[in-house]
């Protein structure tokens, strides 16, 4: 797995090594570096700039709902999410060519942002777009 210079898990999951929470590094994203993807289009795991496709990682139900909330990722770094310790065995890939980031509102039960993929280009079982540029 690609992850950011001095790091050893994925960019927005945080520190996997993480020994003040207790938590597996893949339980507990981190608000902030969420929203850093979002706003500067960059991957969720290796924090450089996103091209396309732009892959999702989510549970049945956030693919049902197309929202997401782990961010915008490679293709290539969310396959390697799937295959890290700690990934949600129930953890599909879909890809997309362009996201919305929705942020909660007042009345949200759910108080984290969502992405929501737009162009869909399928799931990660299906063929894959060749990329023309
Ligand atoms: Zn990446």
């Amino acid at each position: 797995m690609r992850t950011p210079r001095g790091m050893e898990g994925p960019f927005a999951w945080g520190d996997a090594t993480d020994r003040a929470t207790g938590l597996d590094g893949l339980e507990r994203l981190e608000r902030r570096r969420v929203t850093q993807c979002a706003l500067s289009r960059v991957c969720g795991v290796c924090a450089e700039p996103l091209g396309r496709p732009i892959a999702f990682v989510g549970d049945a139900r956030e693919v049902g709902r197309n929202a997401f909330h782990a961010p915008p990722l490679h293709l290539d770094c969310a396959r390697d999410l799937l295959a890290y310790p700690g990934a949600d065995p129930g953890w599909q890939v879909i890809t997309a060519g362009a996201y919305e980031f929705v942020r909660p509102g007042r009345d949200d039960t759910d108080r984290r942002p969502a992405f929501v993929p737009v162009a869909l280009l399928g799931g990660s079982s299906g063929p894959q777009p060749t990329s023309t540029d």
